[in-house]
C-alpha cells in the first residue's frame, strides 16, 4: 500500500515500480488535487490494483479509504506500507519561524508525521503479522537546515512517531523504519526555498560526490520491505550519498 504518489518525480513513485518489479500488487492513496496525474501513471504500471483517494489532514478520509479497500478487496491483506506524505503551509517556509501560527504549524505536523500513526490505526485489521512499513524523513529532523523550518519539526516528530510505532507494535511482528533521503527535486522539494543550492552543496560535499535520486531510496525501500531487513525495526536510515556522515564541508579546503 503506498500513500504519496503525485507525479512521476515522487519518491513513491519510484517505490512502486520498484515494489511493483519484485513482484507486490500495488494500492495506492492519492490525493484529489492530483488525480489527474495518478491516473495517467496508473496505467504505466499494471501491478496497480487499485487507488482510492486520501487526504491525512481529515482521519475520515483515512477511514474512508480503508473501508473502499475492503469493499473491494474482501478479506486482503497487507504486507507493505509506504508512508511517502508531506505538507507545510506555504507560510512555514515564508514567515520567520517565531511568527508561523499555530494553524500552519498544526496542518504540517499533523499531514507530515501524524498521519504515520493515523494510517496506522486504521490499517491494523489489514495487517500480516510480519508488516513493514517505511516512512520518508529528512536530516533536518536532527540538524538545522536554513528554509526547512517547521518542517524540520515536523520530520523530527515522524521520526519519533517511528520508532514509539516500532515499540509498541513490533510485539505483533510488524516493523517501521524511516529511511531520511538526500534532496531530491520534487513537487514537494520544489516548495523550498533556496532547494537547487541545497542539491548543488550536496553534490560538492557529499562523500559520493553526487545526489541521490529516487532509485537510491526506492532500493533501500524495497530492501526494508522485504525479509531480507527482517530483523530492522525503528530505525532511520541514511540514503544521502554518505551526506549526513560528515561534519565540516569538504569544499572549503577548495581543490586539492
Ligand atoms: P511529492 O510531492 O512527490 O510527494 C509528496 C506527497 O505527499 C504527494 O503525493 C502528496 O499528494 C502527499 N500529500 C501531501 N499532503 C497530503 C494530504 N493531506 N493527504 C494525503 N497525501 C498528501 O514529493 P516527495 O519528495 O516524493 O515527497 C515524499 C516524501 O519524501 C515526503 O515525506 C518528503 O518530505 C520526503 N522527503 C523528500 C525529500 C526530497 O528532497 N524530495 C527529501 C527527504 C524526504
Amino acid at each position: 500500500m503506498v500513500f504519496g504518489v503525485a507525479s512521476e518525480d515522487s519518491i513513491a513513485w519510484a517505490i512502486s515500480k520498484k515494489l511493483g518489479d519484485a513482484g507486490c500488487k500495488l494500492y495506492l492513496g492519492y490525493q484529489k488535487r492530483f488525480m489527474s496525474r495518478v491516473f495517467q501513471l496508473k496505467d504505466k504500471l499494471p501491478q496497480i490494483k487499485g487507488f482510492y483517494p486520501i487526504d491525512v489532514e481529515n482521519d475520515m478520509t483515512t477511514e474512508e479509504f480503508f473501508i473502499e479497500f475492503k469493499k473491494e478487496n474482501p478479506g486482503l491483506k497487507i504486507d507493505i506500507i509506504i508512508h511517502a506524505i508531506g505538507f507545510a503551509p506555504r507560510e512555514c517556509f515564508d514567515r520567520h519561524i517565531l511568527f508561523v501560527n499555530d494553524d500552519a504549524i498544526n496542518k504540517a505536523i499533523t499531514i507530515s508525521s501524524n498521519s504515520l500513526q493515523r494510517i496506522m490505526r486504521h490499517a491494523m485489521p489489514f495487517l500480516n503479522s510480519n508488516s513493514s512499513t517505511i516512512t520518508l524523513t529528512y536530516a533536518a529532523a536532527n540538524r538545522y537546515v536554513p528554509n526547512y523550518g517547521v518542517m524540520s519539526i515536523a520530520k523530527a516528530a515522524l521520526e519519533t512517531w517511528t520508532r514509539e510505532l516500532a515499540c509498541q507494535l513490533g510485539p505483533e511482528g510488524h516493523r517501521l523504519n524511516a529511511i531520511s533521503s538526500g534532496p531530491i527535486k520534487t513537487i514537494a522539494a520544489g516548495g523550498i526555498p533556496g532547494f537547487e543550492k541545497i542539491l548543488d552543496h550536496v553534490e560538492e560535499n557529499s562523500p559520493l560526490r553526487r545526489n541521490v535520486n529516487q532509485d537510491d531510496v526506492a532500493g533501500c525501500t524495497l530492501w526494508l520491505a522485504s525479509d531480507l531487513s527482517s530483523g530492522v525495526t525503528g530505525q532511520c536510515i541514511h540514503v544521502d550519498a554518505g551526506y549526513s556522515s560528515t561534519m565540516v564541508p569538504s569544499s572549503i579546503m577548495g581543490d586539492k
